[in-house]
């Protein structure tokens, strides 16, 4: 196994800190395998009822499917044509309370559906409500049944929801609003979901609330990985060193996403529950077709039947995805076949816009961690989640392993406390507290209007900082953008040179408080910098010095880091870093 010399002076990383106290004290209540969010939603429920657990993730948090998502907190309207109206119900309330608990990174997503001619063959609705199988080539559907799916759709939001309800819109209409949309459309339906803009942070805040709540009891630590049971439990490999170490615990959760029975195969105990399929995306730096989206996303079904995506992200352009049959063994990765698609796509929709590859600045795939599915096709399996419970023999003692099968972002946290009920009967203890209504990091207190968002960054205005810098702070870390800014305030601070986006405090604050285990996790998951493709050579090395400073990183240590996230940038999103820039495959 490659592993990273010198990870670091003890004590001085908060990463280190918490693979030291897990390693001080190899035991707990519950062991929560995988950091993606559903495992790390969990381990905020289980420390809000006091519960003794630790969270390992082999990886970064958030670095598989939840990394890889479309960033779409949604009812999945589209899961209404596979009958599935339990999770449509539970993902729009789970959607309208994210946007009251979460909305630092949560917004209201405006959502177009261009309907076409029935006999066009180019657009037609998301909405098949007949059968869980694909039976030859999908049929399309019009303005009435998409009509009809938004009306229950709709209906599904009267829990006192804050999106407004549905309007269709005749030709002249949708034209005027979004002038550069094909011009063979009939009718455009819009509609309101969620788009989450900072997936990574998001999980980040839920798990430090539920360190915060939890305190000594609740313990968690990236780059730690279980790769098989011991005598005394399952063994932990610490992924920056190299060291291993057993770990024991009552019940175990295996919340490892696509990577499940991989995991369960780990512990000596094999199942095949998963079915993975594989979504790409690309992000597009194209002014042109980001102001033809007119702000909104543009949702529809392709020629093949598959449901797209092309939607505003800042000031990028986000378009995906694909749904193919995954295979575990191969990394997932974009291909060039599937960014062929994605132009395909564009150009359907927005038939008069150029694009190229010169203007994707990122790509990513990721695998959805659906429940096995044989002969059903991709599109049509059930997004639905389930846990499957088996007494395993852990160091020798016969353990609880709760596996969970599937589970959308959108609905985390109803999933969390539903596996952590399970947990707690397990353990035959009360539930104290639901998550139900409660506010997540930086979303306490977090303005509700603009002009909110504007007192906020004057009241927050420094000597030291900015109103700009201040408001990047506030994107970033919602508010507890204040904690951030009391620690940048407590010592001279320096800008970075590459990035008027972070200095030299932040990134110890970071380090600090972030579990900072790797360059590459500021770049993709601390920061959104390498979503946006602003991460040129300079950056990687400016990053890597202060945070070296930080980590105890030699000069050896710094260059493997920097090697490391160039490649990573490279293989997994397309992104080559050269002298001065970032540029694209
Ligand atoms: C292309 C795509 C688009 C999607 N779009 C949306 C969307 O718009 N809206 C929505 O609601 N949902 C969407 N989803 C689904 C959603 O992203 C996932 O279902 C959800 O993020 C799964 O989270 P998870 O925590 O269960 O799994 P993951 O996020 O995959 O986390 C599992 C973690 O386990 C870790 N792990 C694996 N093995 C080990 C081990 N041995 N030891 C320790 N750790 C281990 C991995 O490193 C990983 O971080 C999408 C998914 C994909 C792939």
């Amino acid at each position: 196994m490659a592993t990273f010399g010198n990870a670091g002076t003890a004590g001085t990383s908060n990463q280190r800190t918490t693979v030291a106290a897990i390693k001080a004290r190899p035991r707990a209540q519950v062991l929560i395998i995988g950091g993606g969010i559903n495992g790390v939603g969990t381990f905020r429920d289980l420390a809000l009822q006091g519960v003794d657990v630790v969270l390992v993730e082999r990886g970064d948090y958030c670095q598989g499917a939840s990394g890889a998502s479309s960033h779409m907190i949604h009812g999945g309207i589209r899961y209404l044509e596979n009958g599935e109206f339990r999770l449509v119900r539970e993902s729009v309330m789970e959607r309208n309370s994210l946007l009251r608990i979460a909305p630092h990174y949560v917004k209201p997503l405006k959502t177009t559906i261009p309907i076409f001619s029935t006999f066009s063959g180019v657009l037609a609705a998301p909405m098949r409500f007949l059968t869980h199988k694909q039976q030859g080539k999908p049929k399309e559907r019009g303005a009435f049944l998409i009509k009809l799916g938004l009306s229950l759709y709709d209906s599904f939001s009267r829990d006192g929801g804050n999106v407004p309800r549905h309007q269709f819109a005749g030709r002249a209409k949708a034209l005027s609003q979004l002038p550069e949309l094909n011009q063979g459309i009939k009718y455009a339906a819009t509609y309101f979901d969620a788009s989450v803009h900072n997936p990574e942070r998001l999980t980040l805040d839920v798990l430090q609330d539920g360190e915060r709540a939890g305190g000594d009891k609740a313990r968690a630590s990236n780059y730690l990985a279980v790769t098989r049971v011991s005598d005394d439990g399952v063994e932990l490999v610490d992924q920056l060193t190299g060291e291993t170490f057993s770990f024991s615990a009552d019940v175990v959760v295996n919340t490892t996403g696509a990577w499940v029975d991989m995991t369960n195969q780990a512990m000596g105990t094999p199942s095949s529950f998963m079915g993975g399929t594989k979504g790409s995306h690309i992000v597009l730096d194209h002014p042109q077709l980001l102001a033809a989206c007119a702000g909104r996303e543009i949702f529809f079904e392709h020629t093949d039947g598959r449901i797209v995506l092309i939607y505003p992200m800042g000031d990028r352009v986000l378009v995906g995805t694909t749904d193919i049959d995954a295979d575990m063994k191969k990394d997932a990765v974009c291909t060039d076949e599937e960014i062929d698609y994605f132009f395909d796509l564009i150009g359907h929709v927005f038939p008069s816009i150029p694009v190229s590859r010169d203007s994707i600045v990122y790509s990513f795939a990721g695998v959805r961690p659906l429940p096995r599915h044989d002969e059903t096709a991709p599109g049509f399996v059930s997004r639905d989640y389930r846990i499957e419970r088996r007494e395993q023999i852990i160091g020798s003692r016969s353990t609880p392993v709760l596996s969970l099968v599937g589970g959308k972002w959108t609905t985390f946290r109803a999933l969390s406390e539903h596996l952590s009920n399970d947990v707690l009967a397990e353990l035959s203890i009360p539930r104290k507290v639901s998550t139900a209504g409660m506010s997540i990091g930086g979303g306490v207190d977090y303005p509700a209007t603009a002009e909110g968002v504007e007192e906020w960054i004057r009241a927050n205005v420094s000597q030291t900082l900015t109103a700009e810098r201040v408001a990047t702070l506030l994107t970033r870390y919602g508010t507890r953008a204040k904690n951030v800014i009391r620690y940048l305030d407590q010592e001279a601070d320096s800008p970075v040179n590459s990035t008027s986006e972070l200095s030299a405090r932040e990134l110890a604050y970071m380090v600090e408080h972030e579990q900072i285990g790797h360059l590459i996790d500021v770049l993709i998951r601390r920061t959104s910098l390498a979503f946006r493709g602003l991460v040129s050579r300079e950056l990687l090395e400016e990053t890597a010095q202060l945070l070296g400073g930080r980590l105890g990183w030699d000069s050896e240590r710094r260059a493997q880091e920097i090697d490391h996230a160039s490649d990573v940038l490279e293989r997994f999103h397309g992104v080559q870093i050269d002298a001065t820039a970032a540029t694209r495959r």
